[in-house]
């Protein structure tokens, strides 16, 4: 996410190499990249961290229980201690993270904000908490979870203590969950919707576009990829006539 002079990661869970191919077949730089931000320290998150901040000497912003629980080993320098709602600028970027509910050390999402135009990334959410929807509420753009359909979680052959992990509120948001929160509070000006962090096995990227399609009301609905890079969309508040 970025503006034109700079841009920052949130998380880093692909390797340095997929990293580098992806932002290139996009036309972005790396030297524009400015920081990283750590959502939590499962694998999926994390993955490419420690060779992508080491080779280009990126801080890591992260909470000291994210920290802990991270098996990779970041280089001592470039860790910046990241508080709840506390927000860091990055040029004329402001990001500010907020707690969770997934089942971390101390997970965080994330909202990207610029002269007045906010971009939230809520991925890995058990259930929609009250800050969440605050969030949410503000954002001319999101990247909400849809992780799993109810009915192909509960066909799939995923062990009973895995489904429960999923499904039992710190774990990912169901495709039905992230279209309450979409439908119940979505703002007028949100433009784009990024549905995120889809199951391979337990969900279906055509369905979930056909279910928040039906319900978009003039936002668009983009299905994130597992295995290649979303294009660029420029998201900027839309103008608003007013008559007086
Ligand atoms: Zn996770
Ligand atoms: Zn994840």
């Amino acid at each position: 996410m970025g503006n034109q002079n700079e841009a920052i990661l949130v998380d880093a869970g692909i390797s340095c190499r997929e990293t580098e191919k992806r932002m290139l077949r996009l036309g972005l730089s790396m030297q524009k990249v400015k920081a990283i931000f750590i959502s939590h320290e499962h694998t999926d998150h994390i993955k490419g961290l420690c060779t992508l901040s080491a080779k280009y000497n990126l801080p890591v912003y992260i909470t000291p229980g994210t920290l802990s629980g991270c098996r990779f080993l970041i280089r001592k320098d470039l860790i910046r201690t990241l508080y709840s709602n506390s927000p860091i600028l990055v040029g004329n970027l402001t990001i500010t993270g907020f707690p969770k509910l997934h089942d971390a050390a101390e997970p965080h999402s994330f909202v990207v904000s610029c002269m007045g135009t906010n971009v939230g990334v809520f991925t890995d959410i058990g259930a929609a908490c009250d800050q969440l929807i605050y969030h949410f509420k503000q954002c001319n753009a999101a990247f909400l979870e849809t992780n799993y359909d109810d009915e192909l979680l509960a066909k799939s052959a995923y062990p009973y203590f895995l489904k429960r992990r999923i499904s039992g509120g710190n774990g990912h948001l169901s495709n039905k969950q992230a279209l309450d929160v979409f439908t119940s509070h979505k703002p007028w000006f949100m433009t784009h919707l990024f549905l995120s962090h889809l199951s391979k096995d337990n969900n279906c990227p055509d369905l979930v576009h056909k279910l928040f399609s039906d319900h978009a009301s003039g936002t668009q609905i983009i299905v994130a990829s597992r295995h290649e890079e979303t294009k660029l969309y420029a998201i900027s508040e839309p103008i608003v006539a007013h008559s007086t």
